[in-house]
C-alpha cells in the first residue's frame, strides 16, 4: 500500500546525520568487524566451527523423517514429529521436554459443495479429490479433506457474488455497486490478504458462506508449469488454511492472554464469545470446482484487475447460481506438543535467545514448515558439536518446535502466555516458518535487528558463490508471499529487510510480548502451498534436489543464534529503529492530510522519535564500557523494545500491544506500521488518532528512558 512506498523518500531529522554510534563496540580484528563484539578473533573461531557442522545430506534425511506420513496438529502422526524432534534434540546434548497444552481445534466431518444454473441443472458438485499423475503421496487415507481450520458448521444455500481478492477495497466497490450480501455466499480469490481477513469482511457485510479459491492466475498454470511438470498449483489442488481473526488475536480461541495448560480448568476457558472465530462457513476450493460457479456467474461484468486467468469473462453476480454448502467441523479440545530445548547460558542465564519453528503441516508439509524444521535440526545439530567441544554460550539459547501453528500460531501463542515475564529478559526470537521453497534468501526484522541479520549473511557462505549477502543482494528476491510482509526495497539499502506482520510464530513473541524478533526464508516458485502436494517428491523436483538450501538456512538460523548468545552487548541498533518509526510518522502525516485529517498534529511525535534516537547515541557512545556497566547496558537495550509495548493494547483488540507494529486488521500477513495511528486516519477518526499518537508519544518517551538508563 501507499504507506510502503512512502518510505522511499523520507524525511529524516538532523539528529540522524551523525556518525554511526556504535563505531567504539566494533572489533578491530582484521578479518571481520562485528557489531556488538569487541574482539571477535575467539568468536570467530566458535562460528568456524559451527558452521562447518550442518550437513545437507543429513537434512534432506531429516526432511524425509518429518515428510513420510501427513501431520496434522493434534493426531498421532503429529506427536510422532514431537518424538523425532525431541529425540534429535536430546542427542545434540539440549535439555528437552514436549510441552502439553489443550486447545480448541477443528477437523472437518463433512464438506459439501454443489452448484445449480437457473434452470436447475447441476453445475458442480465438489470438493474434487486432490489429484495428478505420478504423485507419491496423494491417496494416503490420511491426507486430511480440505477445509479451513476455524470455520463455522453449517447448511447454507444462496446466490453467489464474486469479491476478488476479499479485500477492503473490494467489498467497498462491490457496495458501490450495490450488490448487497445479505443471505449470499461469496466467491473469492486466494492471494493479497490473509484468508480470515476475506471471511472477516463477507461475515460483516451480511453473508452466509465463503468459498475461497486458487485462480491460476495467481499460483497456476499463468505463472509456468502446473505440478508434476512444474512448481505451479495443478487443476484439483486446493490452499487449505486458517480463517482465524488472527488480527484480533492469535492462539487458542478460547484463552486470550491465558496459557491453555493441561490442568487449566474448563471453567477458565471462554466460550461462545465470538473471540477470534467467524462464525459463517469457509470451504477453499481448487479452480477444478470453483470454474463452472465462475463461468455460469452472470450481473455485471467484472472490473479489470478482478479478471483471472480462467478462459472466460468473470462477472459479480449475484445472478445465475445457486450454490448448497455442507460443512460440519468436529470442534474439540485436542491435546497439542511443543518441543522446547535449552541450553544454560554460562554467565546470563536468565537472558534467553530463542529459535523456533513450527512442526504441525496441513498435510505432508515439504516446504510448510518441514524446510524450516530440517534447517532448525540441522542448526541444532552444529550448536550441539560446539556443545561437545567444550563450548558453552553465555546467554541461554532455548530451541522450540510449535505444534498447530496453522490452525492460529497456536503452540507458540500458549508457550508465551505461560512464560509471561519470563521473557522480558527474551533478547531475541528467531523465526523460520517455511525455510525452503527455492533459492532466494529473505529476511524480515525489527529496525534494531535489520543490520543484524544482514551481518550474519555476510558471514554463511552461499551454495551458489560467495557469501548468502552477496547472493542476497544480486537476487534482491521476492519475499516469500505467505508468510512474509511484501514491502519493497527501501531507496539507498543494501537489501531490504521487511517488516513482521503476521502469519507465523514470531507475532505473539514480538506483538505481545515484546521481544525483538527476525523471519528468514530462502524462497522460489512455491505452487503447491497448504495442498496435499506440498511433499517429499514436489521438493525434491522443485526447491532444493540437493538439500543445500536447507544447510545454507541451518547455518544462517545457528548463527543468528551463537552470535546474538555470546555478543558483549546486544547487537540492537536504536538509532535506526527511531529512523523507521520517523519515517512511518511521516508517512502517516501525509496519509493523514490527504484524508482531511490535516490539522492533526506530528510534531510532538516526530521529536519524541528524535529523542529516542538521541538516547539511542548516547547509550552506544559509552566510549569504554567497563565490564560491570555491560550488564546494565545490555538490560537497557533489552528494555527499549518492552517499552514499547502499551498495557492496553490497541483499539478493539487489547492482546496486541506493540504501538509500531501489528498485523493489519485489513491484510493479516502484513504489517500495519505505528497501527494505532494508521487504523485511526483509515477510519478518519480524529479524536481515536490523536489519543494514539499520545500513547505513541509516551511509548517512545519510556524507550528513550529505558536507552539512558544504560549511563
Ligand atoms: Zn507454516
Amino acid at each position: 500500500m501507499s504507506l510502503r512506498s512512502a518510505l522511499a523518500a523520507v524525511w529524516v531529522p538532523p539528529v540522524f546525520l551523525v556518525a554511526l554510534p556504535w563505531t567504539p563496540l566494533f572489533a578491530q580484528t582484521p578479518q571481520q568487524s562485528v557489531f556488538g563484539y569487541a574482539d571477535f578473533s575467539a568468536e570467530a573461531k566458535v562460528e568456524q566451527n559451527f558452521l562447518a557442522v550442518p550437513d545437507a545430506k543429513l537434512a534432506g534425511e531429516e526432511l524425509r523423517t518429518l515428510t513420510a506420513e501427513p501431520h496434522l496438529a493434534a493426531t498421532p502422526e503429529d506427536h510422532k514429529t514431537a518424538e523425532y524432534v525431541a529425540q534429535q534434540f536430546r542427542a545434540a546434548g539440549l535439555d528437552t521436554q514436549i510441552v502439553p497444552y489443550r486447545v480448541l481445534l477443528n477437523q472437518p466431518k463433512v464438506e459439501r459443495v454443489e452448484a445449480w444454473d437457473e434452470a436447475g441443472h447441476q453445475l458442480m458438485t465438489g470438493p474434487t479429490r486432490e489429484h495428478v499423475n505420478g504423485d507419491p503421496g496423494q491417496d494416503d487415507p490420511r491426507v486430511v479433506m480440505p477445509f479451513n481450520g476455524s470455520s463455522g458448521s453449517g447448511d447454507v444455500t444462496g446466490d453467489v457474488v464474486y469479491a476478488n481478492y476479499g479485500r477492503l477495497e473490494d467489498f467497498n466497490e462491490l457496495a458501490a455497486q450495490h450488490i448487497d450480501l445479505h443471505g449470499k455466499i461469496v466467491i473469492c480469490r486466494y492471494g493479497v490478504n490473509f484468508r480470515g481477513v476475506k471471511v472477516y469482511l463477507a461475515e460483516q457485510r451480511g453473508a452466509v458462506g465463503v468459498l475461497i479459491y486458487s485462480d491460476p492466475q495467481d499460483d497456476g498454470y499463468y505463472k509456468g508449469d502446473a505440478y508434476p511438470t512444474g512448481p505451479w498449483r495443478p487443476e484439483t489442488s486446493v490452499q487449505r488454511g486458517s480463517v482465524q481473526f488472527l488480527f484480533k488475536y492469535s492462539g487458542d480461541p478460547e484463552t486470550p492472554g491465558v496459557a491453555s495448560t493441561l490442568d487449566l480448568p474448563d471453567s477458565a476457558r471462554v466460550t461462545n464469545t465470538g473471540g477470534n472465530q467467524p462464525h459463517i462457513v469457509s470451504v477453499p476450493l481448487s479452480y477444478h470446482d470453483a470454474s463452472p460457479i465462475l463461468q455460469a456467474l452472470a450481473g455485471p461484468g467484472v472490473p479489470q484487475g478482478w479478471q483471472g486467468a480462467l478462459p472466460f469473462r468473470y462477472h459479480l453476480g449475484p445472478a445465475g447460481v445457486k450454490v448448497h454448502i455442507v460443512s460440519q467441523q468436529d470442534y474439540q479440545r485436542r491435546i497439542i506438543w511443543d518441543v522446547i530445548g535449552k541450553i544454560a547460558g554460562s554467565q546470563d542465564p536468565d537472558s534467553w535467545v530463542i529459535v523456533g519453528n513450527h512442526r504441525d503441516a496441513w498435510v505432508y508439509g515439504a516446504a510448510d514448515p518441514s524446510s524450516g524444521t530440517a534447517s532448525m535440526l540441522e542448526a541444532v545439530h552444529g550448536v550441539g558439536a560446539l556443545l561437545h567441544q567444550g563450548w558453552r554460550p553465555k546467554r541461554t539459547i532455548v530451541f522450540c518446535s510449535w505444534d498447530a501453528e496453522e490452525e492460529g500460531l497456536i503452540g507458540s501463542t500458549e508457550w508465551v502466555e505461560q512464560q509471561g515475564h519470563v521473557l522480558d529478559r527474551a533478547v531475541a526470537y528467531f523465526n523460520v516458518d517455511v525455510g525452503v521453497s527455492g533459492p532466494n534468501f529473505s529476511a524480515e526484522a525489527v529496525p534494531s535487528l535489520k543490520e543484524f541479520i544482514r551481518d550474519v549473511t555476510r558471514s554463511v557462505p552461499s551454495p551458489v558463490a560467495g557469501t548468502v549477502f552477496q547472493q542476497w543482494r544480486t537476487n534482491r528476491s521476492t519475499p516469500n508471499e505467505h508468510h512474509a510482509s511484501n514491502a519493497p526495497p527501501i531507496e539507498g539499502e543494501e537489501v531490504h529487510v521487511g517488516d513482521l506482520g503476521s502469519g507465523s510464530d514470531y507475532t505473539p513473541f514480538l506483538q505481545h510480548a515484546g521481544v525483538p524478533a527476525t523471519d528468514i526464508s530462502s524462497n522460489g516458485p512455491y505452487g503447491v502451498y497448504h495442498s496435499t502436494f506440498d511433499d517429499f517428491a514436489w521438493f525434491t523436483q522443485n526447491a532444493d534436489p540437493h538439500f543445500v538450501y536447507l544447510q545454507q538456512m541451518a547455518r544462517v538460523l545457528g548463527l543468528e543464534a551463537v552470535r546474538m548468545a555470546d555478543a558483549d552487548v546486544l547487537p540492537f541498533d536504536y538509532v535506526a529503529y527511531a529512523r523507521e518509526i520517523s519515517a512511518y510518522l511521516e508517512a502517516a502525516r501525509r496519509k493523514a492530510a490527504d484524508t482531511g485529517l490535516g490539522s492533526l498534529d506530528f510534531a510532538p511525535a516526530q521529536a519524541a522519535a528524535a529523542r529516542m534516537a538521541a538516547a539511542a547515541q548516547r547509550a552506544y557512545a559509552l566510549e569504554s564500557v567497563p565490564s560491570g556497566n555491560l550488564a546494565k547496558l545490555n538490560l537497557a537495550l533489552r528494555q527499549t523494545e518492552t517499552a514499547l509495548l502499551s498495557d492496553s493494547g490497541l483499539p478493539n483488540r487489547p492482546w496486541y500491544r506493540h504501538t509500531v507494529y501489528a498485523p493489519g486488521e485489513f491484510t493479516g500477513y502484513s504489517a500495519v506500521v505505528i497501527p494505532g495511528v494508521n487504523e485511526s486516519i483509515d477510519a478518519k477518526n480524529a479524536t481515536l488518532a490523536a489519543q494514539q499518537l499520545e500513547i505513541l508519544i509516551q511509548a517512545l518517551d519510556r524507550a528513550a528512558t529505558a536507552l539512558d538508563s544504560a549511563r
